[in-house]
């Protein structure tokens, strides 16, 4: 395939914007409900509400909202278009030349120290706060470090001057001191890396820095982390006094060793959006003496060595031992902004830099989920999207946002139309997605083609979810693969290709995969075996309350986890706990003994089981606030209790069961039956029984038939509502095929157990796939009244064979792979869809329907679609034609009365 030909496509705004702001350029999407034009005349109830997506994008200096999009996609890229509008930044036109930037920078710089600034409500002005309060010969100077760190349009000019500025914020703060001895008005200390403004400020604005800065409030103290330099060596917590008047930088160089603040350097900022958790470490000594470090190629820090752990979290150069803490002034607030950062905060850093981490946070279960291993629809995924996080994982290792292509994949050849089609494969599909990851410099790393699937936008989360599992992989393994992998893949016959790029790989994910390798983690807990799934013992507890769940299934369960078996006797500790949890059986979604557990319960019972610990750096991750609690030595001697209960089991959406084992698709398979008979009839009305959003009366316009008068009764409304706008659009258009014979069309809200004499005597009546959603008594209700009141001359109803379902129930686990074996393949089956009240077998259909037939002079044959005549068990689903005997009443003519029980939905013409 030719697409794995890299062209390195224009950027997008989003994509301008993240290369310039990260994690800084916030994003919300709102919904908006807007009431929905009329676009269906006749329709007599309330149109439903669209919903449309309006997206607010917060910047540090600005703040923007777009206007509202059906995609959210489109919002966030018109919020973002606006914002550079707003910056005068052109995502089309050339950035600046090197000389231009540097002229710009200079320009910038001097803005910093003058009136109209110090009036304004940028974070550095608490610095400038700060420093007009300081006594001594560094009073009214700031450290150089906090300019290049804490001014974005810098750091940006920096980067146009020189490219690697981005990684380097040593080289920032060389560059700004540069361009600062160049501007006049700025005086630049000699000893040290201050500066400050040569004269004095306006007494306005002196006045108004002094004023704030009184009025500030007393912080106390915060947590923060020591983080030394060599990674063997443990993180720590410690403190830093923040008590009035103290400046933050001058209490973390102290904790660095450093003689002053100015010579503390400051990383930019790490972690979840718009926050102000920086690294701070020291500059190193010698360098910024010389002259001229903005052109020298030499490395600016000498023997000083890399930390590791804070230069893999900033991706920027971090040397020596570091200080991380979140701590800053805010954009147009007089207070000092700050918060702990725990030792719990960054072991969620630290996985939340991985691909199943990332999911684990995105679910806030970090001991009982794990990145599931397949994608089987949108509505049973839970946590961020597949495509949500790969975005985020990019952004995390400062990539390219990854580029989807989807391609609709050639309609597989010779698709036979036969009744018993059991596709030999689910990954039979329409379309298929290709993901790219990129570089920086837009170079690919990693391509991955994914699954084909029905939809395009199941098919980019396909293959967003195969990019990622297989880094999960790699992440795991802690290697990087120098040979393309063998198509190695989660589902059965699929067609997943994946191409690594691997000098390009391991030089981006580089730190990445020396942190993983190298934390201490074997040192402080023993390395223990993980427990397999299969010896553990799940106590079980409470009545079993039907069958276990099926794969495909939705379960719900609450669960609490805790550290048990510490150095106290008996000493439990609660690690998480969720009131409520959801998440498909099968796919993989919950670690493998919670999966296992699962399967073999029913609702309301629960389990218990106990398994050894994960890696340490999970369970201080889960602990929250508590982590600085667990001592390791305690740890060695626990394990992980889990206690579960299962709320809540929804079986396998039928109409996957369909869709995925049968072509045509069962609904299709019924439209064609019902089809054959209306044409053998001549019938010329119709009324179909729970028409739902009318999928039948659809397909009937979509053929020649002798149909003039055609009717749908349902009680949903919403139903009624999209079958309306369904119908409408059909018939309205001039050319169609149906405009000649289809003279009016209605449609009734209304239950169809009672009676309207507007639809007496029709043709052929329909009934497919409703009566087994309503109760028993009510579906016998229904047949009464069919038969004796609107009495059809040709009635067809179909309803589930409960005897299919194993069939079916089996396939579907062989097409998932179910390798959980018999166990489960011979399950007591229950109903192919939660709303059904009953299934019946062949032999209930055929009793109720042969009596309620000979009842009201009625003669009745059984037939199917799905599965063959004769050939056990029986067709999929179960149908039976009701035709009336001369002997019948209605053969008489019409009976007298009139009763309007159904309420006009829509009406054609109108
Ligand atoms: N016949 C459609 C829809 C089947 S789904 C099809 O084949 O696609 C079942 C439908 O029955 C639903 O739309 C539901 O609203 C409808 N239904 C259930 N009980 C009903 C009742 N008492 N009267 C009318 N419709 C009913
Ligand atoms: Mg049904």
């Amino acid at each position: 395939m030719s697409q794995f030909g890299v062209k390195k496509p224009p950027l997008s705004a989003k994509a301008v914007l993240h290369q310039r702001y990260g994690d800084k350029a916030c994003y919300k999407v709102e919904q908006v409900l807007e009431p929905v034009e009329n676009d269906c005349p006749g329709l007599a109830i309330l149109h439903h509400d669209r919903v449309l997506y309006r997206c607010h994008l917060q910047l540090p200096e600005l703040s923007v909202t777009s206007e509202k999009f059906t995609k959210r996609k489109d919002a966030e890229q018109s919020a973002a278009k606006m914002a550079l509008e707003k910056l005068g930044i052109q995502p089309t036109t050339k950035d600046l030349t090197p000389e231009e930037a540097w002229d710009e920078l200079i320009v910038r710089i001097s803005s910093l120290f003058t009136d109209k600034f110090s009036l304004s409500g940028h974070p550095i002005v608490g610095h400038f706060r700060a420093a007009i309060k300081r006594e001594g010969d560094t009073h009214g100077l700031i450290p150089v470090s906090i300019i290049a760190a804490c001014d974005s349009k810098i750091v940006n000019l920096c980067k146009l001057v020189n490219p690697k500025a981005g990684s380097d914020p040593l080289l920032v703060v060389s560059l700004v001191l540069k361009a600062a001895r160049l501007v006049n008005s700025i005086c630049v200390s000699d000893r040290g890396l201050w500066m400050g403004k040569k004269g004095s400020y306006s007494s306005d604005a002196l006045q108004s820095l002094i004023s704030h800065s009184t009025t500030s409030t007393d912080h106390g103290s915060i947590e923060a982390l020591f983080i030394p330099s060599s990674i063997e060596k443990p993180v720590e917590t410690i403190t830093l006094e923040l008590s009035a008047g103290r400046c933050y930088m001058d209490e973390i160089s102290q904790k660095l060793g450093v003689e002053d603040s100015s010579h503390v350097l400051v990383s930019r900022a790490v972690g979840k959006a718009s926050s102000e958790m920086r690294f701070y470490f020291s500059s190193p000594r010698c360098q910024l003496s010389c002259p001229d470090l903005s052109s020298s190629e030499t490395p600016l820090h000498g023997e000083e060595p890399l930390n590791l752990l804070g230069s893999y979290f900033s991706g920027q150069n971090i040397y020596g031992d570091a200080v991380l803490a979140t701590v800053g002034y805010a954009w147009k607030s007089k207070d000092l902004f700050c918060e702990n950062v725990t030792l719990s905060t960054y072991y969620r850093m630290l996985l939340g830099m991985t691909p199943d981490g990332c999911y684990k946070l995105s679910r806030e279960a970090i001991l009982a989920v794990k990145l599931p291993s397949s994608f089987t629809t949108k509505s049973n995924w839970r946590g961020h999207s597949p495509r949500d996080l790969l975005c985020m994982f990019c952004r995390h290792h400062r990539l390219m946002e990854p580029l989807f292509s989807v391609k609709e994949l050639p309609a597989p050849s010779g698709a036979s139309q036969g009744l018993d089609q059991l596709k030999s494969s689910e990954g039979l599909g329409v379309f298929a997605c290709e993901v790219k990851i990129l570089s920086k410099q837009q170079d690919p790393i990693l391509e991955c083609l994914g699954d084909g699937c029905k939809k395009q936008t199941d098919a980019v989360q396909k293959a967003a979810l195969s990019a990622l599992s297989w880094l999960d992989r790699c992440f795991k393994r802690l290697c990087v693969p120098l040979e393309e992998p063998s198509s190695s893949s989660s589902s059965s016959g699929s067609a997943q290709q994946i191409r690594v790029y691997p000098e390009r790989f391991s030089q981006e994910l580089a730190h990445c995969f020396a942190v993983h390798a190298r934390r201490p983690r074997e040192r402080d807990s023993p390395r223990m075996q993980p427990t397999q799934p299969g010896l553990v013992s799940f106590r079980v507890e409470g009545l079993e309350s039907g069958a276990p769940p099926a794969v495909g299934s939705l379960v719900s369960i609450s669960y609490t986890i805790s550290l048990v078996g510490g150095a106290e006797e008996g000493s439990r500790q609660t690690l998480e706990s969720r009131d409520e949890l959801e998440f498909e059986l099968g796919t993989g979604a919950v670690i493998d003994h919670v999966e296992a557990c699962v399967s073999q319960m029913s609702t309301g019972q629960s389990a218990q089981f106990t398994i050894s610990l994960p890696s340490r750096e999970l369970v201080l991750a889960a602990s929250g606030q508590s982590a600085e609690l667990i001592s390791p030595l305690d740890l060695r001697a626990c394990s992980l209790e889990y206690s579960l209960k299962v709320l809540q089991i929804s079986e396998p959406n039928e109409v996957r069961m369909e869709q995925a084992l049968f072509s045509p698709p069962l609904s299709k398979q019924r439209v064609d039956f019902a089809m054959g008979l209306i044409n053998s009839t001549s019938a010329t009305s119709l009324v179909d029984f729970g028409c739902g959003s009318g999928s039948l009366l659809d397909s009937l316009m979509e053929h020649q038939t002798t149909l003039e008068k055609v009717v749908g009764v349902d009680v949903s409304t919403r139903g009624l509502c999209r079958a309306a706008k369904i119908l409408h659009a059909k018939l309205a258009k001039e050319d169609s095929p149906v405009g000649s014979s289809i003279k009016s069309a209605v449609l009734y809200g209304g239950s169809i157990t009672d009676y309207d004499s507007r639809l007496h005597g029709f043709d052929v009546g329909t009934c497919l796939e409703v009566i087994e959603h309503m109760e028993e008594d009510q579906a016998g209700l229904f047949g009464e009244v069919v038969l004796s009141l609107f009495c059809p001359r040709l009635l067809i109803i179909s309803t589930p064979n409960y005897e299919y379902n194993p069939v079916l129930q089996g396939s579907l686990m062989a097409a998932e792979e179910d390798d959980r074996g018999e166990k489960s393949r011979t399950a007591p089956c229950r109903f192919r869809n939660h709303d059904h009240k009953f299934e019946w077998t062949r032999g209930q259909f055929e009793r109720w329907a042969v009596d309620l037939a000979s009842r009201h002079s009625y003669r009745v044959d059984f037939g199917g679609v799905g599965g063959s005549p004769g050939v056990e068990p029986g067709f999929a689903s179960q149908i039976a034609v009701f035709r009336r005997c001369a002997s019948h009443p209605a053969e008489a003519g019409p009976t007298a009365g009139a009763v309007k029980l159904y309420e006009v939905i829509w009406e054609w013409p109108s």
